[in-house]
C-alpha cells in the first residue's frame, strides 16, 4: 500500500524528502535520467483526506460512546494527531507520471 513513487522513465526510487520537495512543483526533472515527469497530487490528497476524516470521526465516536467522554479536549488532540499523521503519509500516495506530449 505504501509505495514511494518511482520515475516513470527510469524507475528510479525517490526518497521521502525528495518527494516532499516535488510537492511544490507540477513537473519535476528526474535527477537520474534528466527526463521530465508530472507530479499527481489529487488522488493522494483525496486518500489522505478520507483517511483523516474516517479515522478521526470513528475515534471520536468511540470516545463518546464507550468511554462516555464529556470533554472536547481529548477529541481535539486526537483529531489534530490524525491530521498530522495523514500529512506525514501523504507523500507515499503521490504518483509520478509521464506528461502529455504538448510541452
Ligand atoms: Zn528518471
Amino acid at each position: 500500500m505504501l509505495l514511494k513513487p518511482v520515475c516513470p522513465h527510469c524507475q528510479c526510487t525517490y526518497y521521502y524528502k525528495d518527494i516532499v520537495k516535488s510537492l511544490h512543483c507540477k513537473t519535476v526533472i528526474c535527477f537520474h535520467c534528466k527526463k521530465k515527469f508530472k507530479v499527481s497530487k489529487l488522488t493522494a490528497f483525496i486518500i489522505c483526506a478520507v483517511f483523516a476524516v474516517t479515522i478521526s470521526t470513528g475515534m471520536n465516536l468511540f470516545l463518546i460512546d464507550s468511554i462516555g467522554l464529556n470533554s472536547v479536549k481529548p477529541m481535539l488532540f486526537g483529531t489534530a494527531f490524525v491530521i498530522i499523521l495523514s500529512m506525514i503519509i501523504y507523500p507515499y500516495f503521490i504518483k509520478f507520471s509521464i506528461p502529455k506530449e504538448s510541452d
